[in-house]
């Protein structure tokens, strides 16, 4: 039997999008959630909010490609304002070696 909070944390994921599955779960037999292509079972599993399971969820390279899209903006918000060639070319050199780093930061991850 669910606790009156994991209970919560459920209803609040099939809420957003969770989806139960048919197959219980081969531990306890009880429900499995499928929530952001994870399954996970609420009784085996200890997840005890939304925030935790969404981190889990939330892969390395997610993040760097967040990263990686903020960079490209600001490298074109710097590119539309700056008139100063000279100074465009130091700032984007800047954003072009992050960005670079950043690509070595997710083959490494991939892998
Ligand atoms: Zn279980």
């Amino acid at each position: 039997m669910l606790s009156k909070e994991k209970r919560a944390l459920v209803a609040e994921i099939m809420r957003r999008g969770g989806t139960l599955l048919a197959e219980p779960c081969p531990k306890c037999g009880g429900i499995m959630i499928k929530y952001k292509g994870k399954t996970f079972c609420p009784n085996c599993d200890n997840i005890n909010s939304l925030e935790e399971l969404e981190g889990k969820t939330e892969s390395k390279p997610t993040d760097l490609q967040e990263i990686n899209e903020l960079i490209l903006k600001r490298l074109l918000s710097v590119l539309k304002q700056q008139t100063d060639d000279e100074k465009v070319s130091i700032v984007a050199l800047n954003y072009l070696n992050a960005l670079k780093i950043l690509k070595e930061m997710q083959t490494k991850n991939e892998r």
